[in-house]
C-alpha cells in the first residue's frame, strides 16, 4: 500500500496502515505509484500538494491510476485532491479528480476552524466515528456517481464513496479508529487480486 508523501501528514497514515498489517510505503515518484495496489492521499495543504504533484511529474500518473481503478482514500486535503471540482481554491488550483463531487476548501471558518464530533457512518458499521476536522473542507455537491456516506447533523456531507474511491473531510489517522483505513484496505486487496 502506498501513501502519497509529497506533503502533509503521510507518516501518520503509514503508521495506521502498518498497524493494520499492510506493507506501507511512501509514494513520491511515478515508479513508486506503479508498484502499489492502493494509495492514501493525506491531509495537509491541497494547493501545495497540487503544485508539488505537477513539479514532480505525478499529476498525470495519479490521474491515470485513478482512471485505471486504483483504490484511493483521501483525507481532508486528500479529499480535495480527489474531487472533480474545488470551490474556494486558489487561482489555477487543480485536482486529480475522480470523485463526482464539488468540495469547498476551508468550509468551517472562524471559531469552528477545527472541531471534533461523533458521526454515524452506516457503511462501516459499529459505533459512531469520532471525526476530527482540521481546517476541513465540506462536500458541497454530491454528483450522481458518488454517494454520501457521512453527513453532519446539519446536513453537510463530510464523507463520500465512489467505487474504489473514498474521501473524508476529517482525519481518522489522528484517532485510534482505523475503520476507514480498513475499508480502504479491503478495496485495495480486491484490486490487487483482480
Ligand atoms: N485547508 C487545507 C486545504 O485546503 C486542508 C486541511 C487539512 O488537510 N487538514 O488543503
Amino acid at each position: 500500500m502506498g501513501v502519497l508523501a509529497l506533503q502533509g501528514d503521510f507518516r501518520e497514515h503509514l503508521a495506521v496502515l502498518t498497524a493494520l498489517g499492510a506493507e506501507a510505503v511512501p509514494v513520491r515518484r511515478p515508479d513508486e505509484l506503479a508498484s502499489v495496489s492502493g494509495l492514501v492521499i493525506p491531509g495537509g495543504e491541497s494547493t501545495v500538494m497540487d503544485k508539488l504533484s505537477r513539479t514532480f511529474g505525478m499529476a498525470e500518473p495519479l490521474r491515470a491510476a485513478v482512471d485505471d481503478g486504483l483504490p484511493v482514500y483521501g483525507t481532508c486535503a486528500g479529499l480535495i485532491m480527489l474531487a472533480d471540482h474545488v470551490v474556494d481554491g486558489t487561482p489555477g488550483q487543480r485536482t486529480i479528480g475522480g470523485l463526482d463531487v464539488s468540495v469547498r476548501r476551508n468550509a468551517f471558518g472562524g471559531q469552528t476552524d477545527s472541531f471534533e464530533t461523533d458521526l454515524d457512518v452506516p457503511v462501516i458499521g459499529g459505533p459512531p466515528v469520532h471525526a476530527v476536522f482540521i481546517r476541513a473542507p465540506v462536500v458541497d455537491r454530491v454528483g450522481a456517481l458518488a454517494t454520501a456516506v457521512g453527513v453532519l447533523d446539519d446536513g453537510r456531507v463530510v464523507a463520500v464513496e465512489q467505487g474504489s474511491l473514498l474521501g473524508t473531510a476529517f482525519h481518522p489517522e489522528v484517532t485510534a479508529d482505523y475503520r476507514f483505513h480498513a475499508r480502504f484496505l479491503d478495496k485495495a486487496r480486491a484490486f490487487s487480486s483482480r
